[in-house]
């Protein structure tokens, strides 16, 4: 890996919010979940959680991810009640984007605080098992003629407001991530198939030096 290529990703890396998340139930359109984990680059969140109910199919975003899919780790699940008890056992509240009379503006909340965004499906929405297993509902006021959003687009409104949030907080200006997931995770990046063939053997990663070169 060349010096600057390992600068940038440190750059990134140095500014990714573990503990801001998301979590979509049973959004299946590839185009959707991409522009939603392209947002999530781009506002550094870490990991998002994916739940697919209807199907064991793990959701592929290369085609339209223009690459964001390598940057932001995806966990996928078969069931929206397990996700959201790992996320509340995490320590995260969850908030459904949820079109629902309880409601609140999604400005209200508090995203300095471990925040997961929990967006519903297409058509349906989020499902009522979900609602009512959240910590609330949020809303981005709707003052036209359609009743809401694309999917991907309500995701980026609120991941922004809770960039916003963090920046003013000072969350990007230091290191979040702790530093074994960190050490892995820039190996990862930079060295992808070496990585791969240390996992196989059940290997842990060298170190890497100063400049981003493979010690040992
Ligand atoms: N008919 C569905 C419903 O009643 O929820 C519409 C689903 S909408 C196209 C897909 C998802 O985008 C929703 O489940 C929600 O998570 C999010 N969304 C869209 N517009 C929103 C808004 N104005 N406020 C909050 N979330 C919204």
């Amino acid at each position: 890996m060349l010096p600057r290529r390992y600068k940038k990703l440190k750059q990134v890396l140095d500014r990714r919010q573990p503990d801001l998340t998301v979590l979509t139930e049973d959004v299946h359109k590839p185009h959707n979940l991409s522009a939603i984990m392209r947002t999530c680059d781009a506002v550094g969140v870490f990991s998002i959680h994916a739940v697919s109910s209807h199907s064991d199919e793990i959701p592929t975003y290369s085609q339209v991810a223009q690459g964001s899919e390598k940057w932001v780790n995806l966990y996928t699940h078969s069931q929206i009640k397990t996700a959201i008890e790992q996320l509340h056992q995490e320590g995260f509240k969850i908030y459904a984007a949820h079109l629902s009379k309880e409601a609140v503006d999604y400005r209200q909340i508090d995203y300095t605080q471990p925040t997961a965004i929990l967006l519903g499906a297409e058509k349906w929405g989020v499902s009522q098992e979900a609602a009512e297993r959240v910590d609330g509902h949020i809303i981005i006021p709707m003052l036209g003629m359609v009743e809401s959003l694309n999917v991907s687009v309500a995701a980026a409104v609120i991941l922004f407001e809770a960039q916003r949030q963090r920046l003013k907080a000072g969350f990007y200006d230091r290191v979040r991530l702790d530093r074994t997931t960190y050490q892995q995770t820039i190996f990862e990046w930079g060295y992808p198939k070496i990585a791969a063939l240390h996992r196989q053997k059940g290997e842990s990663y060298p170190p890497l030096g100063e400049e981003g070169e493979i010690i040992g």
